[in-house]
C-alpha cells in the first residue's frame, strides 16, 4: 500500500518543476519527494532497513499489526458484502519509483460502518504481498480508500496466472510513456466500469486490521482481501516486474494472533 499524501506531493512537485519552479528551492514537497525516494526493495534501502532510514518509519520495525500477512481465517462471521459505490474513472497514472499508481477522480466511495472512505488510487505489487493460506500470487492490486479525516481502508485483489487481463492490458500500454516521464502523471483513460472489472464477481473476502505495506508503515488500516483471484498472463506479470527491475513486495509480517474474519 502507498502513502497517498506523499504521492500527491510527488505529482505536485513534478508539476511545479515542469512549470519552471527552481529546483534549488527546498519546498516541503521536495523534502517529501526526497524521503519517498529513499526507501526501496533492494540493497541497503530494502524492507529490513526501512525503520533505519527515517525516524518517521519506526512503525516498520516496532508495529505489532503490520502488513502484508499470510491470510488464514480465524473467525467465521458472515461478513456483509463490501458497500462499494464506484462511479468515477481514472484521472492519471504515475510511475512513482515504487509502483504504478492509477489515481481516481473524486466520487467513488466505500462505506464502512457509516463512514465514507473515498477511493483515491489503486496500484500493484509483483509478486503478491499478502498470501492466502500460504499461497503467493504473481500480482496483487491495492485499492486505497481514505476518509476526510485520514482513516484508511484497502481492498486487495489477487491475480493468478492465466488469461491476459484486458483492463490490465490497457494500463500496461502506458508503461513506455511512464518510463519516459518518470514521476510525472499522464492520463490513463479508465472508465468506472473498467475499474470495477478489476474486482472479482464472487464478493467473499477476508477482513483484518493491518498497516501500510510501505513506509511509514502506519497501522489501523482496514484490510479487505477478496478470496477469488482474477487472472494475469505470465507476460503481463513479467512486464510489470521488468519496469522496476525487481519485485516490489514487502515480506510477510507476523500476525501476532490478529483476528482474521471471513
Ligand atoms: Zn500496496
Amino acid at each position: 500500500m502507498k502513502k497517498i499524501t506523499t504521492y500527491s506531493t510527488i505529482a505536485l512537485t513534478a508539476l511545479l518543476l515542469v512549470s519552471g519552479c527552481s529546483k534549488t528551492v527546498h519546498t516541503e514537497e521536495e523534502e517529501a519527494h526526497h524521503h519517498a525516494k529513499h526507501w526501496g526493495y533492494t540493497g541497503d534501502v530494502a524492507p529490513s532497513h526501512w525503520s533505519e532510514l527515517n525516524k518517521k518509519f519506526n512503525m516498520c520495525s516496532e508495529g505489532k499489526q503490520q502488513s502484508p500477512i499470510n491470510v488464514v481465517a480465524t473467525k467465521d462471521v458472515e461478513l456483509p458484502a463490501l458497500d462499494l459505490n464506484y462511479t468515477t474513472g481514472s484521472e492519471t497514472i504515475i510511475d512513482n519509483g515504487h509502483t504504478v499508481q492509477i489515481n481516481i477522480a473524486d466520487g467513488s466511495v466505500l462505506n464502512i460502518d457509516g463512514a465514507k472512505y473515498k477511493l483515491k488510487q489503486f496500484h500493484f505489487h509483483t509478486p503478491s504481498e499478502n498470501n492466502i493460506n500460504g499461497k503467493k500470487f504473481p500480482l496483487e492490486a491495492h485499492f486505497v480508500h481514505a476518509t476526510d479525516d485520514g482513516k484508511l481502508a484497502v481492498v486487495a485483489v489477487m491475480f493468478k496466472e492465466g488469461a491476459e487481463n484486458p483492463v490490465l492490458a490497457k494500463i500496461w500500454k502506458k508503461f513506455p510513456t511512464l518510463k519516459e516521464k518518470e514521476g510525472t502523471a499522464v492520463k490513463c483513460g479508465l472508465t468506472s466500469d473498467e475499474v470495477k472489472a478489476l474486482m472479482p464477481t464472487n464478493k467473499d473476502y477476508y477482513k483484518f486490521t493491518g498497516s501500510l505495506t510501505t513506509p511509514p508503515c502506519s497501522e489501523q488500516v482496514k484490510w479487505h482481501v477478496y478470496k477469488t483471484p482474477l487472472t494475469v498472463s505470465k507476460e503481463q506479470a513479467e512486464k510489470f516486474t521488468a519496469l522496476f527491475g525487481h519485485p516490489n513486495n514487502r515480506p510477510i509480517q507476523d500476525t501476532n494472533k490478529r483476528v482474521i474474519e471471513e
